[in-house]
Protein backbone atom coordinates (compact mmCIF):
# COMPACT_ATOMS: atom_id res chain seq x y z
CA UNK A 1 0.00 0.00 0.00
CA UNK A 2 1.76 3.48 -1.08
CA UNK A 3 1.11 7.08 0.71
CA UNK A 4 -0.07 9.23 -1.41
CA UNK A 5 2.49 12.25 -1.06
CA UNK A 6 0.97 15.62 -3.02
CA UNK A 7 3.75 16.38 -5.52
CA UNK A 8 2.47 20.65 -6.38
CA UNK A 9 4.98 22.33 -7.63
CA UNK A 10 5.26 26.04 -7.33
CA UNK A 11 5.13 27.80 -10.51
CA UNK A 12 7.16 31.60 -10.84
CA UNK A 13 5.67 33.46 -14.27
CA UNK A 14 8.15 36.39 -15.39
CA UNK A 15 5.07 38.79 -14.18
CA UNK A 16 5.51 37.01 -11.05
CA UNK A 17 9.43 37.52 -10.66
CA UNK A 18 8.88 40.88 -11.26
CA UNK A 19 6.15 41.82 -8.35
CA UNK A 20 8.86 40.04 -6.21
CA UNK A 21 11.75 42.18 -7.19
CA UNK A 22 9.61 45.44 -6.79
CA UNK A 23 7.93 44.23 -3.30
CA UNK A 24 11.04 42.90 -2.09
CA UNK A 25 13.24 45.74 -3.54
CA UNK A 26 16.19 44.89 -6.37
CA UNK A 27 18.88 46.11 -3.99
CA UNK A 28 17.28 43.30 -1.32
CA UNK A 29 17.05 40.72 -4.14
CA UNK A 30 20.95 41.47 -5.46
CA UNK A 31 22.58 41.23 -1.38
CA UNK A 32 20.16 38.40 -0.63
CA UNK A 33 21.40 36.27 -4.17
CA UNK A 34 25.12 37.35 -3.10
CA UNK A 35 24.44 36.26 0.68
CA UNK A 36 23.56 32.81 -0.82
CA UNK A 37 26.10 32.42 -3.16
CA UNK A 38 28.51 33.37 -0.81
CA UNK A 39 26.81 30.66 1.65
CA UNK A 40 26.83 27.91 -0.85
CA UNK A 41 30.66 28.64 -2.34
CA UNK A 42 31.07 28.06 1.64
CA UNK A 43 30.02 24.59 1.71
CA UNK A 44 31.34 23.76 -1.83
CA UNK A 45 32.15 20.07 -0.95
CA UNK A 46 28.73 19.48 -0.16
CA UNK A 47 27.66 20.05 -4.00
CA UNK A 48 27.72 17.27 -6.77
CA UNK A 49 29.16 19.48 -9.50
CA UNK A 50 29.34 19.07 -13.38
CA UNK A 51 30.40 21.66 -15.90
CA UNK A 52 27.15 22.49 -18.10
CA UNK A 53 26.05 20.34 -20.62
CA UNK A 54 26.16 22.83 -24.04
CA UNK A 55 24.81 22.55 -27.71
CA UNK A 56 26.28 25.02 -30.07
CA UNK A 57 25.08 26.14 -33.21
CA UNK A 58 26.67 28.69 -35.86
CA UNK A 59 24.48 31.57 -33.77
CA UNK A 60 24.72 30.71 -30.44
CA UNK A 61 24.62 28.19 -27.44
CA UNK A 62 21.67 26.20 -25.41
CA UNK A 63 22.76 24.61 -22.08
CA UNK A 64 22.02 22.86 -19.09
CA UNK A 65 23.43 23.38 -15.65
CA UNK A 66 23.16 21.01 -13.19
CA UNK A 67 23.68 20.67 -9.27
CA UNK A 68 22.28 19.02 -6.48
CA UNK A 69 23.97 18.59 -2.98
CA UNK A 70 22.10 16.44 -0.06
CA UNK A 71 18.43 18.08 -0.68
CA UNK A 72 17.81 19.81 -3.58
CA UNK A 73 18.69 19.39 -7.07
CA UNK A 74 18.76 22.32 -9.45
CA UNK A 75 19.07 22.88 -13.17
CA UNK A 76 19.06 25.66 -15.48
CA UNK A 77 18.38 25.98 -19.48
CA UNK A 78 19.87 28.94 -20.51
CA UNK A 79 21.00 29.93 -24.23
CA UNK A 80 23.04 33.06 -25.13
CA UNK A 81 22.68 34.25 -28.88
CA UNK A 82 24.16 37.39 -29.53
CA UNK A 83 22.36 38.18 -32.84
CA UNK A 84 19.32 37.90 -30.90
CA UNK A 85 18.45 42.00 -30.47
CA UNK A 86 18.31 42.09 -33.71
CA UNK A 87 15.18 39.90 -34.25
CA UNK A 88 13.87 41.36 -31.24
CA UNK A 89 15.05 38.97 -28.55
CA UNK A 90 17.18 38.78 -25.97
CA UNK A 91 20.42 37.47 -26.27
CA UNK A 92 20.01 35.49 -22.93
CA UNK A 93 16.70 33.45 -21.93
CA UNK A 94 16.54 30.76 -18.90
CA UNK A 95 14.30 28.98 -16.55
CA UNK A 96 15.25 26.68 -14.02
CA UNK A 97 13.35 23.77 -11.75
CA UNK A 98 14.52 22.89 -8.18
CA UNK A 99 13.81 18.98 -6.83
CA UNK A 100 13.92 17.25 -3.26
CA UNK A 101 17.03 14.85 -4.11
CA UNK A 102 15.09 12.06 -1.83
CA UNK A 103 12.16 11.45 -4.21
CA UNK A 104 12.77 13.71 -7.14
CA UNK A 105 10.23 15.66 -6.51
CA UNK A 106 9.58 18.71 -8.47
CA UNK A 107 9.54 21.60 -5.84
CA UNK A 108 9.54 24.76 -8.04
CA UNK A 109 9.59 26.01 -12.11
CA UNK A 110 10.72 28.86 -12.47
CA UNK A 111 11.38 31.84 -15.04
CA UNK A 112 15.44 32.64 -14.59
CA UNK A 113 15.92 35.57 -17.36
CA UNK A 114 15.54 38.13 -14.90
CA UNK A 115 17.01 35.53 -12.43
CA UNK A 116 20.25 34.97 -13.71
CA UNK A 117 20.64 39.13 -14.97
CA UNK A 118 20.17 39.43 -10.95
CA UNK A 119 22.31 36.29 -9.67
CA UNK A 120 25.31 37.29 -12.37
CA UNK A 121 25.78 40.77 -11.29
CA UNK A 122 25.47 39.35 -7.47
CA UNK A 123 28.29 36.86 -8.18
CA UNK A 124 30.77 39.77 -9.67
CA UNK A 125 29.75 42.12 -7.26
CA UNK A 126 30.28 39.35 -4.50
CA UNK A 127 34.23 38.17 -6.36
CA UNK A 128 34.90 42.15 -6.76
CA UNK A 129 33.77 42.80 -2.85
CA UNK A 130 36.67 40.13 -2.19
CA UNK A 131 39.32 40.39 -4.47
CA UNK A 132 39.39 43.81 -5.72
CA UNK A 133 41.24 46.97 -3.85
CA UNK A 134 39.24 48.15 -0.72
CA UNK A 135 38.02 51.66 -1.20
CA UNK A 136 37.32 50.74 -5.13
CA UNK A 137 34.52 53.78 -6.22
CA UNK A 138 35.09 54.02 -10.16
CA UNK A 139 34.00 51.73 -12.80
CA UNK A 140 34.35 51.12 -16.10
CA UNK A 141 31.06 49.04 -17.56
CA UNK A 142 31.84 47.90 -21.30
CA UNK A 143 28.75 46.91 -22.61
CA UNK A 144 25.48 48.24 -21.71
CA UNK A 145 22.95 45.32 -22.55
CA UNK A 146 20.32 43.29 -20.74
CA UNK A 147 22.65 42.52 -18.11
CA UNK A 148 24.25 46.15 -17.28
CA UNK A 149 21.58 47.80 -14.81
CA UNK A 150 22.22 45.11 -12.42
CA UNK A 151 25.68 44.86 -12.47
CA UNK A 152 25.95 48.70 -12.16
CA UNK A 153 23.32 48.46 -9.07
CA UNK A 154 25.31 45.14 -7.83
CA UNK A 155 28.53 47.10 -7.82
CA UNK A 156 26.59 50.32 -5.95
CA UNK A 157 25.05 48.26 -3.25
CA UNK A 158 27.51 45.68 -2.49
CA UNK A 159 31.44 46.76 -3.46
CA UNK A 160 30.19 50.48 -2.68
CA UNK A 161 30.71 52.03 -6.38
CA UNK A 162 29.44 55.47 -7.19
CA UNK A 163 30.88 56.32 -10.42
CA UNK A 164 30.55 54.67 -13.54
CA UNK A 165 31.56 55.35 -17.07
CA UNK A 166 29.83 53.40 -19.84
CA UNK A 167 30.55 52.05 -23.28
CA UNK A 168 29.07 50.53 -25.74
CA UNK A 169 29.24 50.21 -29.63
CA UNK A 170 25.50 50.83 -30.09
CA UNK A 171 25.04 54.87 -28.65
CA UNK A 172 21.28 53.76 -27.83
CA UNK A 173 21.99 51.05 -25.34
CA UNK A 174 24.30 53.27 -23.36
CA UNK A 175 21.76 56.22 -23.47
CA UNK A 176 19.36 53.12 -22.07
CA UNK A 177 21.55 52.27 -19.22
CA UNK A 178 22.26 56.20 -18.07
CA UNK A 179 18.40 56.88 -18.34
CA UNK A 180 17.49 53.87 -16.35
CA UNK A 181 20.22 54.13 -13.60
CA UNK A 182 19.18 57.99 -13.24
CA UNK A 183 18.46 59.52 -9.76
CA UNK A 184 20.21 55.91 -8.18
CA UNK A 185 22.97 58.04 -6.18
CA UNK A 186 25.17 56.67 -8.72
CA UNK A 187 27.57 59.70 -11.11
CA UNK A 188 27.48 58.27 -14.53
CA UNK A 189 29.09 59.43 -17.72
CA UNK A 190 29.18 57.77 -21.48
CA UNK A 191 32.21 57.69 -23.41
CA UNK A 192 33.72 57.42 -26.52
CA UNK A 193 35.62 54.54 -26.15
CA UNK A 194 36.93 51.99 -24.27
CA UNK A 195 39.83 53.47 -23.69
CA UNK A 196 38.42 56.21 -22.18
CA UNK A 197 35.74 54.76 -20.02
CA UNK A 198 38.58 52.84 -18.59
CA UNK A 199 41.15 55.68 -17.79
CA UNK A 200 41.58 55.84 -13.97
CA UNK A 201 39.06 52.80 -12.79
CA UNK A 202 39.21 51.12 -9.92
CA UNK A 203 36.91 48.03 -11.54
CA UNK A 204 36.33 47.38 -15.07
CA UNK A 205 33.00 45.16 -15.91
CA UNK A 206 33.23 43.55 -19.52
CA UNK A 207 29.66 42.54 -20.44
CA UNK A 208 29.49 42.18 -24.00
CA UNK A 209 27.72 39.75 -26.52
CA UNK A 210 29.84 39.02 -29.41
CA UNK A 211 30.52 34.99 -30.95
CA UNK A 212 34.39 36.30 -31.69
CA UNK A 213 37.56 36.38 -29.59
CA UNK A 214 37.05 39.86 -28.93
CA UNK A 215 39.65 41.75 -27.87
CA UNK A 216 37.35 44.26 -25.54
CA UNK A 217 40.99 44.94 -23.56
CA UNK A 218 44.26 44.98 -24.66
CA UNK A 219 47.65 45.25 -22.00
CA UNK A 220 48.06 48.74 -22.54
CA UNK A 221 44.75 49.71 -21.21
CA UNK A 222 45.35 48.65 -17.86
CA UNK A 223 46.35 49.83 -14.84
CA UNK A 224 48.13 48.41 -11.64
CA UNK A 225 45.56 47.64 -9.10
CA UNK A 226 42.71 47.36 -11.47
CA UNK A 227 39.97 44.14 -10.65
CA UNK A 228 38.31 43.13 -14.25
CA UNK A 229 35.36 41.48 -13.66
CA UNK A 230 34.93 39.83 -17.49
CA UNK A 231 31.54 38.56 -17.86
CA UNK A 232 30.47 38.16 -21.42
CA UNK A 233 33.24 35.45 -22.26
CA UNK A 234 31.72 32.75 -21.79
CA UNK A 235 31.47 30.07 -24.66
CA UNK A 236 34.18 28.45 -26.96
CA UNK A 237 35.02 30.92 -29.27
CA UNK A 238 33.53 33.84 -27.26
CA UNK A 239 36.48 35.54 -25.65
CA UNK A 240 36.57 39.25 -24.19
CA UNK A 241 40.18 39.75 -23.05
CA UNK A 242 43.17 40.15 -25.21
CA UNK A 243 45.53 36.84 -23.81
CA UNK A 244 48.56 39.23 -22.77
CA UNK A 245 45.80 40.32 -20.26
CA UNK A 246 45.62 37.53 -18.52
CA UNK A 247 49.18 36.59 -18.32
CA UNK A 248 49.73 39.97 -16.35
CA UNK A 249 46.94 39.29 -13.78
CA UNK A 250 45.36 36.62 -10.91
CA UNK A 251 43.19 35.28 -12.64
CA UNK A 252 40.06 33.25 -10.35
CA UNK A 253 37.43 31.12 -12.07
CA UNK A 254 34.40 29.68 -10.60
CA UNK A 255 34.47 25.94 -11.43
CA UNK A 256 37.80 25.21 -13.07
CA UNK A 257 36.66 22.50 -15.47
CA UNK A 258 34.42 24.66 -16.83
CA UNK A 259 36.10 28.01 -17.26
CA UNK A 260 38.93 26.15 -19.28
CA UNK A 261 36.39 25.25 -21.56
CA UNK A 262 34.28 28.34 -21.45
CA UNK A 263 36.23 31.05 -20.01
CA UNK A 264 38.62 33.46 -21.01
CA UNK A 265 41.22 31.10 -20.11
CA UNK A 266 40.47 29.15 -22.93
CA UNK A 267 43.12 30.86 -24.35
CA UNK A 268 45.73 29.95 -22.22
CA UNK A 269 47.81 26.79 -21.98
CA UNK A 270 46.06 24.28 -19.98
CA UNK A 271 48.51 24.79 -17.11
CA UNK A 272 47.93 28.28 -16.89
CA UNK A 273 47.49 29.05 -12.86
CA UNK A 274 43.48 29.90 -11.73
CA UNK A 275 42.57 29.96 -8.39
CA UNK A 276 39.04 28.67 -7.86
CA UNK A 277 36.76 31.62 -6.06
CA UNK A 278 35.20 29.09 -2.82
CA UNK A 279 39.61 28.90 -2.14
CA UNK A 280 39.72 32.38 -1.35
CA UNK A 281 36.79 32.21 1.10
CA UNK A 282 37.81 29.65 3.01
CA UNK A 283 41.42 30.81 3.31
CA UNK A 284 42.53 28.02 1.59
CA UNK A 285 43.90 30.26 -1.36
CA UNK A 286 45.35 33.91 -1.12
CA UNK A 287 43.16 36.59 -2.98
CA UNK A 288 44.71 39.64 -3.96
CA UNK A 289 48.73 39.83 -3.28
CA UNK A 290 48.87 43.81 -3.38
CA UNK A 291 47.36 46.90 -4.14
CA UNK A 292 49.17 46.80 -7.71
CA UNK A 293 48.07 43.71 -8.30
CA UNK A 294 45.84 43.18 -11.64
CA UNK A 295 43.28 40.67 -10.30
CA UNK A 296 40.49 39.03 -13.29
CA UNK A 297 37.72 37.44 -12.27
CA UNK A 298 36.99 35.53 -15.50
CA UNK A 299 33.32 34.78 -14.89
CA UNK A 300 31.30 32.01 -16.86
CA UNK A 301 28.15 31.31 -14.69
CA UNK A 302 27.67 28.15 -13.05
CA UNK A 303 25.30 26.21 -11.53
CA UNK A 304 25.63 26.93 -8.18
CA UNK A 305 24.71 30.58 -8.67
CA UNK A 306 21.48 29.74 -9.63
CA UNK A 307 20.84 26.94 -7.28
CA UNK A 308 21.27 29.86 -4.53
CA UNK A 309 18.92 32.19 -6.88
CA UNK A 310 16.51 29.71 -6.84
CA UNK A 311 16.38 28.83 -3.25
CA UNK A 312 16.56 32.75 -2.59
CA UNK A 313 13.26 33.04 -4.84
CA UNK A 314 11.50 29.83 -3.85
CA UNK A 315 11.72 31.58 0.06
CA UNK A 316 10.88 35.20 -1.05
CA UNK A 317 8.39 34.10 -2.77
CA UNK A 318 7.08 32.19 0.00
CA UNK A 319 7.33 35.12 2.47
CA UNK A 320 5.36 37.16 -0.05
CA UNK A 321 2.67 35.15 -1.23
CA UNK A 322 3.55 34.85 -4.88
CA UNK A 323 3.35 32.33 -7.16
CA UNK A 324 0.84 29.65 -8.30
CA UNK A 325 1.15 25.78 -7.23
CA UNK A 326 0.66 24.36 -10.36
CA UNK A 327 0.31 19.87 -11.38
CA UNK A 328 3.41 19.45 -13.32
CA UNK A 329 3.99 15.74 -12.43
CA UNK A 330 0.87 13.27 -12.31
CA UNK A 331 -0.94 12.99 -8.88
CA UNK A 332 -2.50 9.65 -8.80
CA UNK A 333 -3.89 7.97 -5.87
CA UNK A 334 -2.37 4.94 -6.68
CA UNK A 335 1.30 5.91 -8.42
CA UNK A 336 1.50 2.08 -10.09
CA UNK A 337 -1.58 2.89 -12.18
CA UNK A 338 -0.54 6.09 -14.45
CA UNK A 339 -2.97 5.07 -16.82
CA UNK A 340 -6.09 4.85 -14.59
CA UNK A 341 -5.49 8.91 -15.06
CA UNK A 342 -6.57 8.56 -18.70
CA UNK A 343 -9.88 6.16 -17.55
CA UNK A 344 -10.57 8.50 -14.30
CA UNK A 345 -10.11 11.88 -15.98
CA UNK A 346 -13.31 13.26 -17.93
CA UNK A 347 -12.62 14.32 -21.51
CA UNK A 348 -12.09 17.47 -21.26
CA UNK A 349 -10.77 18.57 -24.56
CA UNK A 350 -13.66 20.77 -25.15
CA UNK A 351 -13.45 23.07 -22.07
CA UNK A 352 -9.81 23.92 -22.40
CA UNK A 353 -8.66 27.44 -23.34
CA UNK A 354 -7.85 27.27 -26.89
CA UNK A 355 -3.61 27.97 -27.43
CA UNK A 356 -3.36 31.31 -28.99
P1 LIG B 1 22.97 42.10 -24.78
O1 LIG B 1 23.01 41.59 -26.18
O2 LIG B 1 21.68 42.59 -24.23
O3 LIG B 1 24.06 43.27 -24.60
C1 LIG B 1 25.38 43.16 -25.06
C2 LIG B 1 25.88 44.54 -25.45
O4 LIG B 1 27.27 44.43 -25.82
C3 LIG B 1 25.14 45.15 -26.65
O5 LIG B 1 24.56 46.40 -26.29
C4 LIG B 1 26.24 45.31 -27.70
O6 LIG B 1 26.07 46.46 -28.51
C5 LIG B 1 27.49 45.40 -26.82
N1 LIG B 1 28.75 45.11 -27.51
C6 LIG B 1 29.01 44.11 -28.39
N2 LIG B 1 30.30 44.19 -28.79
C7 LIG B 1 30.85 45.25 -28.16
C8 LIG B 1 32.15 45.84 -28.17
N3 LIG B 1 33.12 45.34 -28.92
N4 LIG B 1 32.38 46.92 -27.37
C9 LIG B 1 31.38 47.44 -26.61
N5 LIG B 1 30.13 46.93 -26.59
C10 LIG B 1 29.86 45.84 -27.34
O7 LIG B 1 23.53 40.88 -23.88
P2 LIG B 1 23.42 40.71 -22.29
O8 LIG B 1 22.24 39.88 -21.91
O9 LIG B 1 23.65 42.03 -21.62
O10 LIG B 1 24.69 39.76 -22.06
C11 LIG B 1 25.99 40.29 -22.21
C12 LIG B 1 27.00 39.15 -22.20
O11 LIG B 1 27.06 38.55 -20.91
C13 LIG B 1 26.68 38.03 -23.19
O12 LIG B 1 27.87 37.69 -23.86
C14 LIG B 1 26.18 36.91 -22.31
O13 LIG B 1 26.42 35.65 -22.88
C15 LIG B 1 27.02 37.13 -21.07
N6 LIG B 1 26.48 36.58 -19.83
C16 LIG B 1 27.35 36.00 -18.98
C17 LIG B 1 26.89 35.51 -17.77
C18 LIG B 1 27.86 34.92 -16.80
O14 LIG B 1 27.45 34.36 -15.79
N7 LIG B 1 29.15 35.05 -17.02
C19 LIG B 1 25.53 35.59 -17.43
C20 LIG B 1 24.67 36.23 -18.32
C21 LIG B 1 25.14 36.73 -19.52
Amino acid sequence: MSTHRPTRTLFLSTRHLVRLVQRKGLSACLSGVADRIEAGYRRWHEFDKSARVACHSGVGVIELMPIADASQFAFKYVNGHPGNPARGLPTVMAFGVLADVDTGTPRLLSELTLTTAIRTAAMSALAARVLARPGSRSMALIGNGAQSEFQALAFCEIVGIRELRLFDTDPAASAKLAANLAGQGLHVRICRSTAEAVRGADIVTTVTADKTNATILTPELIEPGMHINAVGGDCPGKTELHPGVLQAAAVFVEYEPQTRIEGDIQQMPADFPVTEFWRVLDGSAAGRSGAGQVTVFDSVGFALEDYAALTFMRDTAAELGIGEMIELVPQAADPKNLYGLLRDEPVAAAREPALA
